[in-house]
């Protein structure tokens, strides 16, 4: 019997209205069913928001400081369940063990670092310009925010906007992905066992074909943030700026690691496989082009492609595997695909490509580290994103033509250059179009405390995670308070003295 799990509502675990479920597999081993889930319908969504509208006015008043304290009482109890989790994590999305336990590492990273925010949240304070009156700017909550979650982070992602969320004062209904409901519903168990009110958080499983766009868009909601995919991403934003929804939307890259002639060659390939390669290609940051100086060219592709050939693909929770599954069928096939196109476009494959049929491995969505050389910048496993072990080695002339290339691409997430010299690092980090830039380390690896997040179409509204310009201003809007204590009517730029 597989393990059954509910929607959160108002306090209340309870299934879908329609008594429909969802299974949800191992991708290593799709025989597995990790978990059953509710298949919610519109009804659940209605009740989930409204009971988030009834619990937003006692959640705002609360004080942040004492909503910190919630907050940091969940760290905790993530932190205590980290191992389990983790594994849980392995095996619903595939990652291997040590990833599975990164990724709830940044969920609890994040529950302490907004917990903190409770007692901060600043706002500004300045001088008026007039005597007795002050002035100053206050962060205040939005209302109730619909959270939309993909599957390749099942609890960093969703952390990174149920914390931000609940420290500003808003309440939540969060939708995670169908493909990994059972780490996320376990993660809203553990945040609600921290103490955190009936209807403050609420938690609806489902499709995004049934659902998603149901919540986004439904009156009741005043905010939403999603994580997902650049199609639905742009589409729920043009839906929700005409409904008048605050809305940000994290999404797709093509991220390039750019390796100079001056770099340190085993750095830059142990980097780039880890940036390719980690997590199955599977990260919005992953690394699938990398631009190689061409007086370095041979020689890095040459030790990219005899490191790639070590890789050992395998169930994530076995020791000795480096390279996971595939998240589902689907996946396999579009991965599958763009290496026919790659082929047929007149890339090189230098390894890999093809899925893999060797014992255990038949059972899951394996796929082989792939490497194309010959890669040209208009092609398009150059220029799309394809989420999975596939990397286009690119051939650059210099640095500026190398920029240029990475440039070139209409998604800007994550970039990095590898060199040894501090005038090319300094120009790469200036010209590179994109949210993040590392430099001698790869397209993967952000830190929770700086905003996360992308232009052109990985990123619209506000950015993720914390720092200055980060989720609190996804979270929160600005008020401006002028208080005049003087008992007069006193004129700002018309009163003299
Ligand atoms: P997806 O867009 O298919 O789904 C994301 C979420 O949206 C899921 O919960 C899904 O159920 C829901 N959804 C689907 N259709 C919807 C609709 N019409 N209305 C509302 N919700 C809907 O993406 P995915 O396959 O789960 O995730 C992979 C994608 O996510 C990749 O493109 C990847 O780059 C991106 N991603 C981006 C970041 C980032 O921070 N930039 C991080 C992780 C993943």
């Amino acid at each position: 019997m597989s393990e059954e799990w509910s929607n959160l509502i108002g306090g209340k675990w309870t299934g879908a209205e329609a008594g429909k479920t969802l299974n949800s597999l191992n991708p290593a081993d799709p025989g597995e069913v990790v978990g059953v889930v509710p298949a919610s319908g519109k009804v659940d969504v209605d009740k989930a928001v409204r009971a988030a509208r009834d619990a937003y006015e006692g959640w705002r008043l609360t004080p942040a400081p004492k909503r910190g304290e919630v907050l940091f009482r969940a760290a905790e109890l993530i932190k205590e369940n980290k191992e389990k989790l983790g594994r849980l994590v392995t095996r619903e999305m595939g990652k291997v063990l040590a990833e599975g336990l990164g990724d709830v590492q940044e969920a609890i990273d994040m529950a302490y670092y907004m917990a903190g925010e409770g007692r901060r949240l600043s706002g500004e304070t300045v001088p008026s310009e007039l005597p007795f009156k002050d002035c100053k700017s206050v962060r205040v909550s939005i209302g109730v925010f619909a959270l939309i979650t993909p599957w390749n982070f099942p609890t960093a992602i969703p952390a990174w906007k149920i914390f931000p969320a609940l420290i500003s004062g808003n309440t939540v209904v969060f939708k995670p992905s169908r493909f990994t409901p059972v780490a996320a519903t376990r993660l809203v168990e553990l945040i609600a066992e921290a103490g955190v009110p009936p209807g403050v958080l609420n938690l609806v499983n489902g499709t995004g074909d049934e659902i998603g766009e149901y919540l986004a868009t439904h009156p009741g909601v005043d905010g939403v943030s999603f994580t997902g995919s650049t199609a639905v991403g742009e589409k729920l934003a043009r839906i929700c700026s005409g409904l008048d929804k605050e809305i940000s939307c994290e999404m797709g890259g093509k991220n390039p690691i750019i390796v100079m002639d001056d770099a340190r060659m085993e750095l830059a390939v142990e980097g780039a496989l880890w940036g390719g390669f980690g997590t199955t290609g599977q990260r919005c940051t992953a690394a699938s082009r990398v631009i190689v100086h061409e007086k370095v060219y041979d020689r890095f592709l040459e030790m990219f492609t005899n490191a790639a050939k070590k890789l050992r693909l395998g169930n994530g929770l076995s020791r000795t595997t480096d390279v996971g599954p595939l998240i589902n069928d689907s996946q396999l096939k579009k991965v599958l695909n763009y290496i026919e196109i790659g082929k047929n476009e007149g890339a090189r494959l230098v390894t890999g490509g093809r899925s893999c049929t060797d014992g255990d491995l038949e059972k899951g969505y394996f796929i082989e580290p792939t490497v194309f050389s010959e890669v040209s910048p208009s092609m398009r496993i150059a220029r799309e994103e394809i989420f999975g072990p596939v990397v286009s080695v690119i051939r650059a002339r210099d640095l500026k033509d190398a920029i240029g290339i990475a440039n070139g691409v209409e998604y800007g997430l994550s970039t990095s250059i590898y060199t040894s010299d501090v005038n090319n690092s300094a120009v790469a980090e200036r010209d590179l179009d994109a949210g993040i830039v590392y430099i001698n380390a790869p397209t993967i690896g952000a830190e929770i405390q700086l905003p996360f997040g992308g232009t052109k179409k990985s990123g619209l509204g506000r950015k993720e995670a914390g720092g200055r310009g980060g989720a609190l201003d996804m979270f929160t809007k600005w008020k401006v308070v002028y208080r005049d204590f003087s008992n007069r009517l006193q004129k700002a730029q018309i009163d003299k003295d």
